[in-house]
């Protein structure tokens, strides 16, 4: 299953999201419904619908989205303070949309890893 969700067209820039970065492998841009004082996503530009889909080609993009986590989190001004990575996978992971991102949590004390 490789169709398209709202995130590619976040990519091709048919929607104005103001992007943060973007280069061959990945785009990231500002959560539409902040978790927290920072929350921003970095996404493949290539659709992988889910973790379950990566493949061993994929790693680059995979290490990007995290050099690039690290950057912005710099740029944020929460790299000292602290951050959380998270990648949600389906249902049970809470997965919401289909092609997968890295949400980049910070600006505040996020807490406990888990609410259940
Ligand atoms: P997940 O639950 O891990 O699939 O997260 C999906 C995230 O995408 C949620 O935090 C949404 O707020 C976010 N989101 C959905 N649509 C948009 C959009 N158009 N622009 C920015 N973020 C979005």
């Amino acid at each position: 299953m490789t169709e398209e969700t709202i995130f590619s067209k976040i990519i091709r820039q048919e929607i104005p999201t103001p992007l943060l970065y973007q280069d061959e492998l990945v785009t990231a841009f500002r959560d539409i419904s902040p978790k927290a004082k920072s929350h921003i996503l970095i996404i493949p530009n290539k659709i992988i619908p889910t973790i379950n889909d990566v493949s061993e080609d994929d790693e680059l993009t995979l290490g990007r989205m995290i050099t690039v986590a690290k950057k912005l989190a710099k740029e944020e001004g929460i790299d000292e303070n602290g951050y959380r990575l998270i990648i949600n996978c389906n249902e049970d992971g809470g997965q919401e949309v289909y092609h997968i991102h890295m949400h980049l949590l910070g600006g505040q004390a996020l807490g406990p890893m888990l609410a259940i």
